[in-house]
């Protein structure tokens, strides 16, 4: 039976339990040297629940976070420890085992990102054969097509930061980060990471982050589980066309090196994600039904990292602090209401910098990613405004891709405005509040390169006003926001999906089409990696029921 003990004098008035094995578990609050130390931090755990000297033997963490409100900063852990003859519980991480599935009924999945992945894995659970297309290349030949990308303004359609072998997720920051509330499925979808190569710490963190540096390893990894489980992935293979008969999917047109061949197949998970505009324009010209939906738009906003960190970390001795051991580079998370609308941060990359992420010639798309140390000398951030009917009706837009031809009109008049490269406009943060040009601009980790341009004349108005007034917010809320070496870059275009593909809140199939099974961000049913994994393994269930089921 649980034993509930209170630490008498407590230096941080926590409360622990002791199991019916003898194990602790209860939080702490510490510093962060203590929380990086496993003798500081066992002394640490004995003073605040009040045990004696050298109670314990053992202690290890299971949840981390930072606490900053306030100097000084601490850590606050849940942690577990034991005594003389208390084993320490075995790793919790599941002993996941892939099936053979070589033999078994195929599945094909458009799209290798988070979704499509995770699709891939669970299908092989269930016993199905997955067969992944995959437009682009896989990670490493994908990776030359990035530098071309950044140094020579080349655009591939077809490899770039949104397609190739891991979708947008390879070449992500890798914050795992899911307003999901399904906390199993989160733990697996962690688990199913660390398995395949990501740092346990992911496990353990409020605020999980990978890295960029690191996801590729992770995402090859998963890649051979489906091939060593005798599932395929193919690169260099597009999606061009769905075939059906009698309102169900019977096959799939693919497009290799520009020999194209149809596949018969009954299912199809399409994992596309929310930049493949060619994919929402093929539905709709195939007669499939696809809805605009509201999606974000605005800027990246650029600080240096060392006056993020003086402001999250209260300027307390930051530079003893700044040990990315102890403590990581300072976020933040900003939220305002502007006349109605919500003007929120959104992706912010601490230590990271600014990436090209346009996937087609003549557009400019930004987002951000960090490497795992976030020790880049930049903050970078998303600051977004929502997009909605009323928006893009009143610029002219109509119809079921009005708000993806909205969205493409902002990025190609960026690209203009910038000079018709994959230079990104951009201004000075103070002049952008103030509505005035800048002469010049502070340095920015943007590697393709800034130029100057009145972001006030560039961007859709509603969108300016909304975020000129979330700024002076801001300011408020995070002293010293409007910051004379910040830099504001457009576009952030690209947070989320502004196409619906609909689907059957049971069957998860297109209501219109059977066999057709929207999945992931470009469907409109997940923001982000790890929620785009979840509907995956989603998706991939219901597919596998069906397939069971006896007609
Ligand atoms: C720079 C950057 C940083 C990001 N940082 C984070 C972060 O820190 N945390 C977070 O949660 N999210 C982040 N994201 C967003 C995240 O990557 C996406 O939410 C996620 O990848 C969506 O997963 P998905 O599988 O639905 O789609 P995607 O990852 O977009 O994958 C779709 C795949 O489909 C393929 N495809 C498209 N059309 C076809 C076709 N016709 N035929 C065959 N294949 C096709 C594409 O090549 C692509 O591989 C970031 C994105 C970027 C670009």
């Amino acid at each position: 039976m649980a034993v509930r003990m209170y630490a008498p004098k407590n230096r941080y008035l926590r409360i622990m339990v002791q199991n019916e094995h003898g194990v602790f578990k209860g939080q702490v609050r510490v510093t962060p040297d203590e929380a990086v130390d496993m003798n500081l931090l066992r002394v640490a755990v004995e003073e605040s629940w009040g045990l004696q000297d050298d109670a314990l033997v053992w202690v290890r963490v299971v949840r981390r976070s930072i606490d900053a409100r306030k100097i000084p900063v601490v850590m606050q852990l849940t942690v577990e420890a034991g005594g003389e003859g208390v084993p320490e519980p075995a790793n919790e991480i599941e002993d996941w085992v892939w099936q053979d599935v070589s033999n078994s009924p195929e599945v094909f999945i458009i799209g290798s990102g988070p979704a499509g992945l995770y699709a891939a894995l669970e299908l092989i659970m269930q016993g199905v054969k997955p067969i992944v297309i995959e437009r682009g290349k896989d990670v490493r030949e994908r990776r030359r097509d990035l530098a071309a990308l950044t140094k020579d303004h080349l655009v591939n359609p077809d490899s770039n930061y949104c397609f190739g072998e891991g979708g947008a997720g390879t070449y992500s920051d890798g914050k795992l980060y899911t307003r999901s509330k399904k906390r199993g499925h989160l733990k697996e979808a962690l688990e199913w990471l660390v398995v395949h190569g990501a740092p346990d710490s992911i496990l353990v963190d409020a605020h999980p982050h990978i890295g960029t540096n690191k996801l590729p390893a992770i995402i090859t990894s998963i890649r051979e589980t489906i091939e060593n489980s005798g599932g395929k992935v193919l690169f260099n293979t597009k999606l061009t066309n769905i075939v059906t008969e009698n309102n169900q999917v019977v096959g799939v047109e693919l497009e290799s090196g520009g020999v194209t061949e149809i596949q018969s197949c009954e299912s199809v998970i399409l994992a596309t994600g929310h930049s493949a505009r060619d994919i929402f324009e093929m539905l709709v010209n195939s007669g499939i039904k696809v809805e605009a939906k509201p999606f974000a738009l605005g800027v990246r906003v650029e600080h240096p990292q060392s006056f993020v960190d003086t402001v999250q970390y209260h300027g307390e001795s930051r530079m003893n602090l700044l040990d990315e051991e102890r403590l990581p580079a300072a976020a933040y998370n900003l939220v305002a209401q502007i006349d109605g609308r919500g003007v929120h941060s959104f992706c912010m990359c601490p230590g990271g910098i600014i990436a090209p992420c346009s996937t087609t010639p003549g557009e400019v798309v930004t987002n951000g990613w960090s490497p795992s140390k976030r020790n880049s000398p930049f903050a970078n951030s998303g600051m977004v405004v929502t997009i909605d009917e009323a928006v893009w009706e009143a610029a002219g837009f109509s119809g079921p891709l009005a708000a993806m031809q909205y969205q493409a009109a902002v990025e190609q008049a960026c690209w203009e405005a910038a000079g018709s490269t994959q230079a990104a406009p951009a201004q000075r943060l103070t002049d952008f509040v103030e509505g005035r040009p800048s002469r010049d601009l502070p340095e920015c980790s943007y590697l393709p390169g800034v130029t100057p341009v009145d972001l006030n004349m560039l961007l859709p108005k509603m969108v300016v006003r909304s975020l000129r007034k979330g700024f002076i917010e801001f300011d408020r809320k995070l002293r010293g926001f409007i910051h004379e070496d910040a830099i504001v870059v457009a576009p952030e275009s690209r947070t989320s999906s502004p196409v619906r593909i609909p689907r059957d809140k049971i069957t998860l199939e297109h209501p219109e089409l059977k066999g057709l099974y929207p999945c992931g961000e470009g469907g409109g049913y997940a923001g982000g990696i790890l929620s785009a994994a979840m509907d995956g393994r989603k998706v991939a269930i219901s597919v596998a029921e069906k397939m069971a089921t006896p007609i």
